[in-house]
């Protein structure tokens, strides 16, 4: 696991380097086309990113291949059950102006706390 087409690799992606395991990250899911780990700056109780393990830039590119975003769609509400009660929120930051900072597309799945009060 963990071997990347070149292709399908960017050799200055941070989340390229956490999918072949030279960065550590805190994985709590994987697979042979997801990876899914706790982010860094929780904004949650539950804060986790799923990633698939090739290179694309956001969800739009990711929409191409519609059996890799269901995957991504289904890893999160597995990791939404078995690290909380089931219930999540799922985001896609695409682009800049909508917040995204790290162009290796990534779903985060919030959980727990007081999410159904909060504004989105
Ligand atoms: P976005 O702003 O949607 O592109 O989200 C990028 C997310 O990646 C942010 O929530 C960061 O806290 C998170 N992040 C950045 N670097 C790391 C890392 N090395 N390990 C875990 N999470 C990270």
């Amino acid at each position: 696991m963990g071997n990347i087409a070149a292709d399908d690799r960017d050799p200055d992606c941070i989340f390229c380097k956490i999918v072949a395991e030279e960065i550590p990250s805190d994985r709590v899911y994987e697979d042979d086309q997801v990876i899914a780990f706790r982010d860094l700056h929780p904004k949650a109780p539950l804060h986790v990113l799923v990633v698939p393990r090739r290179h694309r830039r956001d969800v739009r590119e990711l929409a191409e291949q519609p059996e890799l975003l269901a995957r991504t769609a289904s890893v999160a509400s597995k990791v939404a059950s078995d690290l909380g009660d089931g219930d999540f929120r799922l985001i896609f930051n695409t682009g800049a102006s909508a917040g995204q900072t790290v162009f290796h597309v990534h779903a985060h799945v919030l959980a727990g706390g007081s999410l159904a009060e909060e504004e989105m």
